[in-house]
């Protein structure tokens, strides 16, 4: 039987496009501290009925639970283990929850650090991107001791659609990149087949009518490739992001020899588009890459 939460006192840390949907759906609930390194960002959380904080170390003291969502391994470094970060402020009895993406040794590195301080620590990525953020249909997995789990979880529920615990520290984080893989091998099949089919003379709304029944249909050619015709490229998930967890998924698999030659080609087109100024635009900016090489734009 899942436990009762004994959580009433939350701080979240990090703010930015997935934060801070997070954080405005805890609010209804509990008691929330936010804090930001750019505190601007904290201002309709506060009209929300957040607390914000100047510093990481008042964020944190007297909450249960500390959950954060950073950009990279070293926002969560800086934020974790710097001057004035977490592990300097943290007491024992608290639960701190990584929400971001990271490499899994990351994770495991937290894990130990906090294990010192009598601090329970789950790596808790999310897939699903700012509306799912905002609406609380996130899907998130999870790694860390199945007792934390169960603790955490009424607090996660709050946030998603499933959780899955997929094992110990470092399994959350490893979904991620899994999970990941198959994002970007599907953000580069859709812009390889949009632009064949271009160049065929097929109508593009007449292309996702089809991807939209088969039996090889995905969410991600709905969405992405209806924006793609409008060339909406306004950011949900940043291409540098995607950037970030393609190096990842490359240090991953290297380390344990398997083979990614499909994420790699889409690593190689990710690159292209932030090479070309990029980079703060929707991961499905990568599609203006394969533009590029092909001499030919795909529109309505
Ligand atoms: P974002 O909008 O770029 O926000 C990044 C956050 O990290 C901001 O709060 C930023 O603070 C903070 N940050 C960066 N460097 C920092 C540092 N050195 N010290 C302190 N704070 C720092 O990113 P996001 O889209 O919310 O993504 C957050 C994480 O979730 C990433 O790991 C991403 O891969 C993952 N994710 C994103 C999506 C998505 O669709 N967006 C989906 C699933 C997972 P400032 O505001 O001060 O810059």
């Amino acid at each position: 039987m899942t436990p009762q939460t004994t959580v009433h006192k939350i701080a979240y840390l990090g703010l930015g496009i997935m934060g801070r949907g997070m954080a405005s759906n805890l609010i209804k609930d509990y008691d929330v501290t936010v804090w930001n390194r750019s505190a601007d960002k904290g201002a309709d959380l506060v009209a929300q009925g957040a607390k914000q904080a100047d510093s990481i170390a008042d964020a944190i003291n007297g909450a249960d639970l500390i959950l954060y969502c950073l950009s990279d391994d070293a926002a969560v470094d800086a934020v974790v283990f710097g001057a004035g970060g977490v592990l300097e402020n943290v007491t024992s009895g608290q639960i701190a929850v990584d929400m971001s993406t990271v490499h899994p040794e990351l994770s495991l590195k937290q894990a130990a650090a906090f294990a010192e301080k009598g601090v329970k620590f789950l790596d808790a990525p999310v897939f699903g991107s700012k509306g799912e953020a905002a609406n609380a249909g996130l899907w998130i997995v999870v790694g860390g001791s199945k007792g934390t789990f169960d603790e955490v979880k009424p607090v996660l529920d709050k946030l998603s659609e499933t959780v899955h615990h997929m094992g110990e520290n470092s399994k959350g984080t490893s979904m991620k990149l899994v999970g990941n893989l198959v994002v970007a091998a599907q953000l580069e099949a859709l812009g390889e087949a949009m632009i064949l089919a271009t160049k065929a003379g097929l109508n593009p709304q007449d292309v996702l009518g089809v991807l939209h029944v088969t039996d090889f249909k995905s969410p991600i050619f709905d969405g992405v490739g209806q924006a793609l015709v409008k060339r909406d490229f306004s950011t949900s998930f940043a291409l540098k992001h995607m950037l970030k967890d393609a190096n990842l998924i490359n240090r991953f698999a290297q380390d344990l020899n398997a083979p990614t030659p499909a994420t790699m080609a889409a690593r190689e087109t990710i690159k292209a588009a932030v090479n070309q100024g990029w980079g703060e635009e929707n991961a499905s900016a990568l599609i203006k890459a394969l533009e590029m090489q092909a001499g030919t734009t795909v529109q309505e």
